[in-house]
């Protein structure tokens, strides 16, 4: 059992409570007591104590469309199309499966010390993904980067066999989803057997839909439709889907969203990095959709750090809107946290009795949180989305196990990690160069 005495306890739950000077109880992979005060139950014998004095307990963060990263900071100019030919597709197809797991061990522990809980990965090699999630303690829902057999990516069959080899590691932790890459690489007769496959296994769907006006524009060439009519048509929309940037959707397309409860990964810097545009979140949110938050890839937005995306989230539609009053700080929070666990079906998101133990400490004894109006939640939540980064997180805890302390990852060696990603990042280089 694990007790978390004196922090700010931001629930993030329907009424939004917030507990000055409050309790969280762990037991298990689930939380046992929430509330006002320290907790009033005596220590048991085994009881770890934390003190949250000067710190904010609040829900893990949960990065709604992932991928783990191989490299970064190589064709930064260059849009999605020629960013995709140039360096993704061609280190995915590089990929030995060591590197993938060093890889995903580099990515994971880089969104465990920004507080991220839940990846919603999509990539190659998910053995070694399903591994290194488990040994490091983060909670993955995994999918293949599946394409037509032409383009040389993963096949449905690919995704079938990471489903029997790592679907529910880690004492279920470790979820695998069926992956589409997107539009441009696949056809309405593989979204019609992706959902025949989701439906046979029992889970859910992980698509790149509607992410640039190239991608429209090869829809309606080939297709005679725009990207989510043809999803629609497929069926490979529904409440078990979430559909990754979404940035050109129509009035209609957005109907077929909300028809369907179709989750949608908000992506913005990604979006703002590749040149994608800006999507229409206002009109998403109003409409009713669920919206989460990711950050994509570390190859489009060259940081694990969810922090920055919940800026991106509202800052960027105040200056495309020329209107700052749209999605403000607690709003994001929302969408970092419980909208996220509510796409991948997950108990998370929330800190209430009984759901999982999926709990981070954000440190405010920094200048990022100074000054702090004692007892004043607004300015909490301002502090999170408008001036906080990844690294006031102090300890990331998932299924109540503690993964992060102190800034120090418990669960793996950290300089390990680096020193192994960069090798495979050199071996990658070395098999695409010959
Ligand atoms: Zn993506």
């Amino acid at each position: 059992m694990i007790v978390i005495n004196g922090g700010t306890v931001l629930t993030v739950n329907d009424a939004d409570d917030v507990h000055f000077g409050g309790h969280v109880v762990l037991d298990g992979d689930r939380i046992a007591a929430v509330g006002a005060g320290d907790y009033p139950g005596g220590p048991e014998a085994g009881t770890e104590v934390i003190d949250a004095t000067g710190m904010i307990v609040m829900p893990g963060l949960v990065d709604l469309h992932y991928h783990t990263a191989i490299g970064k900071g190589f064709c930064d100019h260059l849009p999605l199309l020629e960013s995709l030919e140039e360096v993704w597709y061609p280190s995915i197809r590089a990929l030995d499966p060591e590197t993938a797991d060093w890889a995903a061990l580099n990515s994971y522990a880089e969104s465990i010390k920004n507080g991220v809980t839940t990846v919603n990965d999509m990539y190659r090699q998910l053995g070694a993904l399903g591994r290194a999630a488990e040994e490091i303690g983060i909670r993955a829902v995994l999918s293949n980067d599946v394409a037509l057999p032409e383009h040389n990516l993963d096949t449905l069959q690919d995704n079938q066999d990471a489903y029997a080899a790592v679907h529910g590691l880690g004492q279920g932790r470790i979820e695998v989803y069926v992956g589409i890459e997107w539009l441009p690489l696949a056809s309405p007769e593989l979204l019609r057997d992706a959902r025949a496959l989701a439906g046979e296994l029992g889970t859910g769907i992980h698509v790149h839909l509607n992410e640039s006006l190239g991608e429209v524009e090869n829809s309606k060439e080939r297709f005679g439709r725009r990207p989510t009519e043809v999803a629609y048509d497929a069926g490979l929309l529904g409440a078990d889907c979430v559909a990754a940037h979404c940035v050109w959707l129509t009035d209609h397309e957005i109907g077929l969203m909300r028809e369907t409860g179709t989750h949608i990964s908000h992506n913005p810097s990604s979006n703002a990095k590749l040149g994608n545009g800006v999507a229409r979140l206002p009109e998403m949110l109003a409409a009713g959709i669920n919206v989460g938050l990711g950050h994509d890839a570390a190859e489009s937005s060259n940081t694990c750090d969810l922090f920055d995306v919940m800026k991106f989230a509202s800052l960027i539609h105040r200056a495309y809107r020329v209107d700052a009053s749209l999605l403000q700080a607690p709003e994001v929070v929302r969408m970092a946290t419980r909208n996220g666990a509510a796409a991948l079906r997950h108990d998370t998101g929330q800190l209430v009795v009984g759901r999982k133990a999926d709990v981070i400490l954000v440190d405010t004894a920094n200048p990022m949180f100074t000054p702090l109006m004692p007892g004043d939640k607004a300015h909490i939540y301002s502090h999170l989305v408008f001036s906080a980064n990844g690294s006031a997180v102090h300890t990331t805890i998932v299924d109540g196990r503690i993964l992060m302390r102190g800034r120090e990852l418990l669960t793996m060696d950290e300089q390990q990690i680096l020193a192994e990603a960069n090798q495979g990042f050199l071996r990658t280089l070395k098999a695409i160069n010959g």
